[in-house]
């Protein structure tokens, strides 16, 4: 057991067409409700933690819990460094252990994201870490990114299978109209992009910005070569809401134990219904 690269688990998945999902993670609860659900489901998993997770919880802790984890419930974690932006920062944590890596470089233009991209794919594959980059770019909000309407923009195909020989990345997150956060009305996904893209581009590809999308639209991205799914707000909401009602049931409440409890249960229903969607359920082969 321990922590592997992200890779071995998509390998696996775009053989057999389902998603492995990818849970945001924060602290020691929201690790364990996860893993729980993915013992229960035999679902392999990545956990993903911003920039912003890994100052909430120094990475070093994060890790140190992974790794605690991984031999609790005997199962292999990749734990990924999501919508990272620095060669140095990814460098520091992949030196420290991590075997999954996104290069976020989308804000960029193609050139300098090539060269970017490049230079991350240099050093990970050096240390058996995978590496993720954007092409396009989504919209929404997700932590420090938030990327107004007008500054979105698709994913080409052609520039898709250029930017994959360029780079030599391991997996691809596509912009094809998912955005992070929350929706205002329901998301138009671009199903003929994706299978352009798909024919082009033969490395796994990822969606991000899954969560309020509706189950029969992420089915229909997997079928057509998705094949690692991004989950972050709804876990928040779930977790966010339960505690809410508890408080406003229980005002005089106060005991952690019970109601980051709450909050966990409520975030392993989301987590349940996210790994029937993906098909990942009894997938685990390492
Ligand atoms: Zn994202």
């Amino acid at each position: 057991m321990g922590i592997i690269s992200t890779k071995y688990l998509l390998q696996d998945a775009q053989l057999n067409e389902y998603a492995v999902p990818a849970f945001n993670i924060h602290n020691a609860e929201t690790i364990q409700a996860i893993l729980e659900v993915c013992k229960e489901m035999h679902s392999p998993v990545i956990l993903a933690g911003t920039p912003g997770t890994y100052k909430h919880i120094a990475f070093e802790e994060i890790y140190a819990l992974c790794e605690a984890y991984s031999e609790r419930y005997q199962m292999p974690l990749a734990l990924h460094l999501d919508h990272h932006e620095s060669l140095d920062d990814i460098r520091n944590k992949t030196n420290a252990g991590v075997r999954s890596a996104m290069i976020d470089g989308s804000h960029l233009p193609f050139e300098e994201n090539v060269q970017l991209v490049r230079s991350v794919v240099d050093f990970c594959h050096r240390h058996d870490c995978s590496v993720e980059a954007e092409l396009g770019r989504l919209g929404g909000v997700e932590d420090d990114i938030n990327v107004d309407a007008e500054s979105t923009f698709m994913t080409d195909p052609l520039e898709a299978r250029r930017f994959v020989q360029l780079t030599g990345i391991d997996s691809l997150a596509v912009a094809i109209g998912t955005a992070h956060g929350l929706y205002t009305h329901r998301p138009n996904i671009d199903f003929e992009r994706l299978a352009e893209i798909r024919k082009v581009v033969d490395i796994p590809l990822v969606l991000h910005g899954a969560s309020d999308v509706p189950d029969e639209y992420i089915q229909r991205a997997i079928k057509s070569g998705i094949c690692k799914v991004n989950v972050a707000t709804e876990l928040k909401i779930a977790f966010s809401g339960a505690l809410k009602k508890w408080f406003n049931d229980n005002p005089d409440g106060n005991d952690p134990r019970n109601y980051m409890r709450i909050g966990m249960d409520a975030m392993k229903d989301v987590v349940r219904k996210k790994i029937y969607v993906c098909g990942s359920s009894g997938k685990i082969t390492i």
